[in-house]
């Protein structure tokens, strides 16, 4: 584990610095201490090191991804479905309409007991929020249409 420490120099100038400490709270000897930076040195040296990284981290952000791969439509963070539906209110004083944003289908609370919507919390971007659909059908083909767009422009 990497600490850090302000030191003081000779000028009276003061530089942050890191040092080693393990996992009981040890700060590590000099002498170990060097070694790993010596190693720390040869695997930043590494001539393929900037690949390994990318690579690594690729897979660490789809490790990550809150989204189940084998369930699109769940989030594994939540357990729970990435769109739900809602009831319109029974007391509106105003109708309320919009268009489902998946096939345009007009859904009005005058002749419509409810609509789907993407999962405030399941969005994996804010480009995903405020969705709206008139079906589960709807809501489930809209949410894989923004996932698979959001997956080729994030990965
Ligand atoms: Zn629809």
């Amino acid at each position: 584990m990497m600490n850090r420490a302000t030191i003081q120099n000779d000028d009276g100038t003061e530089e942050d610095v890191l040092y080693f400490r393990d996992n009981h709270g040890y700060l590590t000897d000099k002498e170990t201490a060097l070694k790993y930076i010596e190693k720390l040195r040869r695997f930043y040296e590494y001539q393929d090191v900037e690949k390994w990284i990318e690579d690594s981290n690729r897979e660490q952000k789809l490790e990550n991804f809150p989204i189940d791969f084998n369930d699109i439509y769940l989030n594994k963070q939540f357990k729970e479905k990435v769109y739900y539906y809602k009831p319109f209110r029974a007391n509106l004083k105003r109708d309320w309409s919009f268009k489902c944003d998946w096939c345009g289908t007009k859904v009005s609370s005058k002749t419509d007991k409810g609509y789907f919507l993407i999962n405030s919390h399941t969005r994996i971007d804010h480009e995903l929020d405020g969705y709206r659909a008139c079906s589960e059908n709807c809501v489930k083909l809209l949410w894989k249409e923004k996932f698979n767009e959001y997956m080729k422009n994030k990965f």
